[in-house]
């Protein structure tokens, strides 16, 4: 994602982010720092996120997929809500002289 896409999401570049976090932390490491204390702070995070994948293989993914699509339904039934209110709207329009 590019600086002006992040900047408009009111986020900030994982480099600024990240590049004062001290040595032996994922957020230095994913901004760039490959030493021996980051790059094993990412290890350690990477194998238990696949620890905790392999015990419980629904999460994240599927969850994610639940909200999508939920969210899409809820925006359907926004828009369906709308929809009624305006068609009842013009209706009582329509009624009155
Ligand atoms: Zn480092």
């Amino acid at each position: 994602m590019s600086g002006a896409a992040l900047h408009a999401r009111g986020l900030r570049p994982i480099a600024e982010l990240g590049g004062s976090r001290p040595h032996g932390t994922r957020l230095r490491y994913l901004a760039g720092c490959k030493c021996f204390h980051c790059r094993r702070a990412n290890s350690d995070y990477e194998r238990e996120r696949q620890a905790a994948r392999l015990a419980d293989p629904t999460t994240r993914v599927i969850r994610v997929q639940h909200a999508r699509e939920w969210n899409h339904e809820l925006l359907w039934n926004l828009r369906h809500v709308s929809n009624i209110k305006r068609s009842l709207r013009e209706s009582l329009q329509e009624v009155k002289p």
